[in-house]
């Protein structure tokens, strides 16, 4: 199996170092951001098998991170929080982390949790969402991919959030409302011209992928739906 690759979202260097060391002595591959804008920026280049995530970081809150990951994946993700926050543990659990330490850590117990998150990842990775023979998407929810026909499918995160969640609901017309509340979280400012802009761009995609074949139906005034 190829060396797993862990994300590390960490913004001192002294933490970061002695995290980094740990991990690659055993064996995983580290990319390392110090911000949440440049850990957005790797996520959507390639999905990490884990993801260790700091909750203060310079540009934001890595529990924002770690609620919109959880609405289109199920990358395990490790929080670090700081000694005495026992807030950021709790919200982090609810928001879905799968594990946490508390600053200051040890190495090793870090590496015995990263080890043991894999291992449950491996053993719980989601079977591929049941084809039933007729669906042309295949989606690896972990790895953040859908292939359409077997083509990959190149997408942004909002758009693979957007089409993960068509896909779990097929047949269900999904309003422009649940569609935020699901892939930018209800606290966002986005709107619904910022759904039907990103529909867009995946509906582009799509057709490209699958010349003549318009999977995403729109239901004027109500939303769009999965067709089959
Ligand atoms: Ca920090």
């Amino acid at each position: 199996m190829a060396c797993a690759q862990v994300l590390l979202v960490e913004d001192d260097p002294a933490i970061a170092r002695s995290v980094i060391y740990t991990l690659e002595r055993d064996g995983l591959a580290v990319t390392h951001s110090l911000l949440l804008s440049d850990a957005r920026r790797q996520l959507g280049l390639r999905a990490p098998d884990l993801l260790i995530l700091d909750v203060g970081l310079p540009d934001g809150s890595g529990l924002d991170l770690c609620r919109e990951i959880r609405t289109a994946s199920n990358l395990p993700v490790l929080m670090l929080s700081a000694h005495g926050e026992e807030i950021d543990r709790v919200l982090g659990l609810e928001l879905g982390a799968d594990d946490y330490v508390s600053k200051p850590f040890s190495p090793r117990e870090l590496l015995a949790r990263v080890r043991g998150m894999l291992r449950r990842a491996r053993m719980h990775a989601p079977a591929p969402v049941p084809s039933s023979g007729v669906s042309p998407f295949d989606i690896d929810l972990a790895g953040q991919r859908i292939s359409l026909q077997g083509r990959q499918l190149q997408l942004t995160r909002r758009e693979f959030g957007l089409l993960a969640d068509l896909l779990r609901h097929p047949g269900r017309i999904r309003s422009r409302e649940d569609l935020l509340a699901a892939v930018w979280g209800a606290d966002s400012d986005s709107t619904d011209r910022t759904v039907d802009t990103h529909i867009k761009t995946l509906r582009a995609k799509l057709q490209e992928a699958a010349p003549g074949q318009d999977y995403i139906v729109t239901h004027r005034g109500m939303g769009y739906c999965m067709g089959t």
